[in-house]
């Protein structure tokens, strides 16, 4: 291999363009569901008309691991129907509903389990109404500020260059004196969403972990420089910016991985973004299901799920789930939380777990 060859930077993360695309036939009397239409058709991309995405049940592929991997390449355009939205707390009262289901392939994501069968990627063309419900329980809680998370079934973000819907729910509360945004994602394309008339009432989040965790688990998505460099780009944007490392993952080289993450945002990030900046620490964690799902579906992953290395959380909802021990665990949120005090002494931890 030749030398230039050799230290050609390796490609950016590309913007996800689905394979096959269904359309729910309501879909097209609403102007996103048309525009979405125009560039499926301009990329060239095969499309077909369902009755629902219900309907969807034979995706090609021979193997169940196939079908998987054609569903997550398939974007369905449809109406969200229900419009009562489920609740997300702790960090917001509502989970907004603009898409489910997601490109990347992280080996521990719970979507997985959620999902379970329909892991295709669904995004909802009738956005009014999704603020106009957005709009019903914020007034019903003033003067309380009413907090709406849009990533709890998708990565938004990864996404937006399709829809164009979160630009707009970003400025639909950037006018609304009690409504508040928050999303996170593990994707660099920002760029659509930069100019947008936020009002910094829109939490900016990035999913970061150490180098070695993106590269090992969450094949898919963008770039552990990509996403650095992106969340300089949001901060200079006048969002306010948050961090979730997660899942924190206990391995060869941790500590480096972690404090050099910490050392590229101190260094990516402009003064002014330090002083309001929040973090989330989440240790990875797994139910004996979802181990089930990931070794089926990611049968090479080098996750580590052995029940004996962990401890065993009983879960409120039912089925438990493995932790690590206290020892790694206390090991790993006090180095962290050194890395991120000695690096932003102003930033607000929001929780470990
Ligand atoms: S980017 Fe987030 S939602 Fe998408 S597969 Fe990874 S963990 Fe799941």
């Amino acid at each position: 291999m030749s030398t230039e060859l050799l230290s050609r930077p390796a490609p950016n993360t590309a913007v996800f363009v689905p394979e096959l695309v269904y359309f729910e036939p309501d879909a097209m009397n609403y102007t996103k569901g048309k525009m979405i239409y125009e560039w499926a058709k301009q990329q060239g991309l095969e499309i077909h008309m369902t009755t629902s995405h219900n309907q969807i049940r034979d995706l090609p592929g021979d193997t169940e691991l196939e079908k998987y991997r054609i569903a997550k390449r398939t974007l369905v355009v449809g109406i969200r129907k229900t419009l009562k939205f489920d609740t997300s707390k702790p960090s917001a009262e509502y989970a907004i509903p603009i898409a489910t289901g997601c490109m990347g392939h992280c080996h521990y994501c719970y979507l997985q389990t959620t999902l379970g069968a329909k892991p295709y990627i669904r995004v909802y063309v009738n956005i009014d109404d999704i603020l106009g419900a957005a709009q019903k329980y914020i007034d019903e809680r003033v003067p309380e500020i009413t907090r709406f998370e849009a990533a709890c079934t998708s990565d938004p973000v990864g996404l937006e260059h399709i829809s164009g819907s979160l630009k707009q729910l970003i400025e639909f509360m950037g006018q609304q004196e009690h409504g508040r945004l928050r999303f996170v994602t593990k994707y660099h394309h920002v760029e659509p969403l930069l100019d947008a008339k936020h009002n910094k009432h829109t939490r900016f989040r990035f999913s970061v972990n150490a180098d070695y965790v993106i590269k090992n688990f969450e094949p898919g998505t963008s770039k552990f420089h990509e996403r650095i460099e992106a969340a300089g780009k949001v901060a200079k944007a006048g969002y306010p910016l948050g961090f979730i490392i997660a899942p924190i993952i206990w391995h060869e080289g941790w500590e480096e991985g972690y404090a050099t993450l910490l050392e590229r945002l101190h260094q990516e990030l402009p003064t002014e973004a330090t002083i309001d900046l929040t973090f989330e620490m989440i240790q990875h964690r797994f139910t004996r299901t979802a181990k089930n799902v990931i070794e089926k579906r990611y049968p090479k992953t080098k996750l580590e799920m052995d029940e004996e290395k962990r401890k065993y959380k009983w879960g409120r909802w039912g089925q438990g789930k493995y932790v690590y021990p206290d020892e790694q665990a206390n090991a790993l949120r006090e180095f962290i939380t050194e890395q991120i005090f000695d690096k932003f002494p102003q930033a607000k931890i929001e929780y470990f777990t």
